[in-house]
């Protein structure tokens, strides 16, 4: 028999959003609407266009495997040191990067229960221990969370605002684990993901106190505000000393030449930030609204998505909405057994959605 490692086998693999092709393939449908995967219903910025038109030409030579620019760029944008960034082909991989360059047998990872798949799959992979405490009301609870650290603790990550549910930590909750890992020896990653659309007042991002926690990591992406996952691309902002050492594993030209020129031009322009993010607020108000209509809970939302609770169980939802033409993230992979996840998408999207939600409980 071929030397599988057992941690391997032991992992449920994530279970993305199929692209619209497939899904109208499997099940005879066409004209379908994708609100599976919080994508960016606005699509991108025209600056992004027009520094990919210029990237293709050059596509026959080896990008910067530095990615200087592009760092110089985004630690501009952050007003930190080009050594404090280190970028990656998505967040996932800057993630996968940190948690590999710490994590062995013997030691664990603290999250929550609800939190982004992906942080157990990595963990399951480096061979350690994943702890997925109790959350509160769909909230994570800071408490829990530092009552399941022990001195094997290498790493507490926390996705804030949290995918699938949209809920976040407070920026005092945040600091109080900060503070508790520091004194622990233990890494802190903050995958601030959505960190454009939050709206609640209570909300801080990490970013602002990397001075004072040399444990902190803080990632960011293109692929949700800045609309560019198909390029995959995104960042870990953190101490020098942690980004050289996860730097050594890293693939030498893992942002490629397109994403490397489109990440610059993305910064550029806010204002298709600040659009995406109005429009995506307009939206989420008026699923409110709808939702409360049809007497159905959600959980509400600093994210572009809504986690709703149905009748039906989840793939049964997930396959009733398919017939209409809307495609979901069904949540059972979570343990949400009666949820959906709908993100948010145009105005014209949202309708036909709430349109299809309206029929389904029939
Ligand atoms: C979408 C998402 C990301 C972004 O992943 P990329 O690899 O940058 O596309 C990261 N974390 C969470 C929680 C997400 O939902």
């Amino acid at each position: 028999m071929f030397k599988f490692r057992e941690n391997i086998q032991s992992i449920t693999p994530y279970a993305p959003g199929k692209p619209v092709k497939e899904v109208e393939r499997e099940h005879g449908i066409k004209d379908s609407i994708k609100l599976a995967s919080n994508e960016n219903a606005w699509g991108f910025s025209p600056l992004v266009k027009v520094a990919m038109e210029k990237a293709i030409k050059e596509a026959n030579i080896y990008p910067d495997g530095n990615s200087y620019y592009l760092r110089k760029r985004i630690a501009e944008f952050h007003n930190v040191g080009i050594e404090n960034i280190m970028v990656g082909n998505g967040s996932n991989e800057v993630i996968e990067l940190v948690m590999r360059t710490v994590l062995s047998e013997g030691y664990n990872v603290v999250s929550s229960e609800y939190a982004f798949a992906v942080y157990k799959i990595i963990t399951q992979a480096c061979g350690a221990e994943y702890r997925a405490t109790k959350s509160k009301h769909y909230k994570f609870d800071p408490d829990e969370i530092i009552a399941a650290c022990d001195k094997n603790t290498a790493i507490i990550v926390i996705d804030n605002p949290n995918n699938p549910t949209g809920t976040h930590i407070s920026s005092k909750d945040m600091l109080r684990i900060a503070q508790f890992a520091k004194e622990n020896s233990i890494l802190l990653i903050s995958d601030e993901a959505y960190v454009e659309y939050v709206r609640a007042k209570s909300y801080g991002s990490m970013m602002d106190h990397l001075k004072d926690f040399d444990n902190l990591i803080v990632t960011r992406t293109y692929s949700k505000a800045y609309g560019i996952c198909g390029l995959r691309l995104g960042y870990a902002v953190a101490d020098k000393k942690i980004l050289e050492l996860a730097n050594r594993i890293r693939e030498a030209f893992n942002v490629n030449l397109v994403a490397q020129y489109a990440g610059i031009a993305a910064l550029d322009d806010q204002v298709f930030v600040q659009m995406t993010v109005k429009n995506t607020h307009e939206g989420i108000d008026y699923l409110y609204v709808e939702l409360e209509k049809l007497g159905l809970k959600y959980v509400p939302t600093d994210c572009n998505f809504i986690l709703v609770e149905v009748p039906h169980h989840s793939l049964e939802s997930f396959n009733r909405l398919l017939r209409y033409g809307i495609i979901v993230r069904p949540m059972h992979g979570y343990g949400l057994n009666n949820h959906i996840r709908l993100s948010v998408g145009t105005m014209e999207q949202n309708k036909k959605a709430i349109e299809a939600i309206r029929s389904h409980l029939k």
